[in-house]
């Protein structure tokens, strides 16, 4: 019975699949339930009777250093960077990430062939020819893309963090649909017990083995003021973006919380008592609990205007964005380095970090939205959208948006199962 089930999924799967490729344009084969399958890749085989050294490069390595301790002389370890540099765009080597192989012949005999492999996905093979030049040629490794569907719910006293990794939601995809839904969602005020969320993602694999997680392909959270829905499409200028249900754009000029996972300690009003000064007085921005030095992310892309300190704000940054919008950053420990008034900055960048300098209790980061020269309510305002869909877009992002739901449907409950991209 099981079995019989199974196969008709399948079979429905692959019906999917295939539209969703068109879509896409990606090309799609088949499904498969379990992961245990032995594909062949482009990737490097080795011939037998070659004789390989892996180096992982530490701290201190130098491309220079690594050649001389394989038996390179001064002018080949010129040659072979030059040319590195000028065919894969290679002019340093990062520390625990980069590999490099050194193939032989036999244990004594020179080296012939090296592969440079910066990226799971890409290596640089240089190899001797034989007048004694070394030529560069860059592989880039087949990615075998899974899409995978996973669902949970908020519990009564959970963050949406915990509830996410219990989920199996991989912690640097959780960071992505934090960075996706902080457009739309205030995450102390918008998150209840019973709450449902589910995010579809993309699995790299790689000869039959999984090697990391890719991008976020729909997101579906339900917030208080209705399901927030995300999807990842692909418009025909090549561009990619997310966009909400309808087709416009999720991404937002600006973020409602700049800090992710940051709890809201004091809200925006027209009047409070002050915790330092004793008299009310309006607050007007959203405060966030950010232990001292907690990265501060720009909300928005725009231009520094002011890098100072006040009694009030102790050292705050604001930024100018397009539009008419601003925003400011208080109580900063310290500003982080080259943020100076003057600097654009993009979204995400890092301007400075948490403190408690000015007038406050403790280490959070106090946040203001100035719309047209008024304050408003972070959490609330309408943000406009970066990027909207044209006519055209739109109409196929309608058809897209329908092919994943469906992929969604026969996903869930089915975490073994996953779509072949
Ligand atoms: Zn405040």
């Amino acid at each position: 019975m099981k079995k019989a089930k199974d196969i008709m999924t399948t079979k429905n799967l692959t019906r999917l699949v295939l539209t969703m490729a068109v879509m896409m344009t990606v090309l799609a084969t088949y499904v498969v339930v379990t992961n245990h399958r032995t594909v062949s890749h482009g990737a490097v085989a080795s011939t037998p009777g070659t004789c390989k050294t892996i180096v992982v490069v530490t701290s201190g390595d130098t491309l220079s250093k690594l050649l001389a301790e394989q038996g390179f002389g001064h002018n080949e370890i010129t040659a072979i960077a030059n040319t590195l540099k000028a065919d894969a765009g290679i002019a340093t080597l990062r520390a625990n990430s980069d590999k490099i192989e050194f193939q032989r012949t036999s244990n004594d005999s020179p080296v012939s062939k090296i592969v440079v492999i910066p990226s799971p996905w890409r290596q640089v093979e240089l190899t001797c020819t034989e007048n004694g030049a070394w030529k560069c040629n860059t592989v880039e490794i087949e990615r075998d893309v899974h899409a995978v569907y996973k669902s949970g719910e908020i519990l009564d006293g959970d963050s949406f963090y915990l509830a996410g990794s219990r989920a199996g939601i991989p912690a640097g995809i959780l960071a992505d649909v934090y960075d996706l839904l902080a457009f739309e969602m205030d995450f102390e005020r918008d998150i209840r017990a019973g709450q449902k969320f589910s995010v579809m993602y993309e699995e790299n694999f790689s000869d039959g083995k999984k090697v990391d997680n890719g991008r976020v392909i729909a997101i579906s959270f339900q917030a208080l003021r209705g399901n927030v829905k995300m999807y990842r499409f692909k418009k025909s200028d090549g561009t990619s973006g997310y966009y909400d249900e309808n087709g416009n754009g999720a991404i937002k000029s600006l973020k409602r919380t700049p800090i992710n996972n940051a709890k809201v300690t004091s809200n925006f009003s027209g009047g409070r008592k002050h915790p330092v000064l004793g008299y009310t007085r309006a607050h007007k921005g959203v405060d966030f609990r950010a232990p001292t030095g907690t990265p501060i992310p720009a909300a928005g892309a725009g231009r520094v205007v002011a890098r100072s300190y006040n009694r009030g704000h102790g050292n705050f940054v604001k930024i100018r964005h397009n539009g008419s919008f601003e925003t400011l950053y208080a109580h900063m420990s310290k500003f982080a380095k080259g943020v100076n008034v003057g600097t654009t900055v993009r979204q995400g960048q890092i301007i400075g970090y948490s403190g408690s300098t000015g007038l406050s209790t403790g280490p959070h980061l106090h946040y203001e939205i100035i719309k047209d020269g008024k304050h408003v309510n972070p959490l609330t305002v309408k943000l406009p959208a970066i990027s909207n869909l044209g006519d055209a877009d739109k109409k196929k992002f309608v058809e897209y948006r329908k092919v994943v739901d469906k992929a969604i449907e026969q996903l869930d409950g089915k975490p073994d199962l996953f779509i072949q991209m």
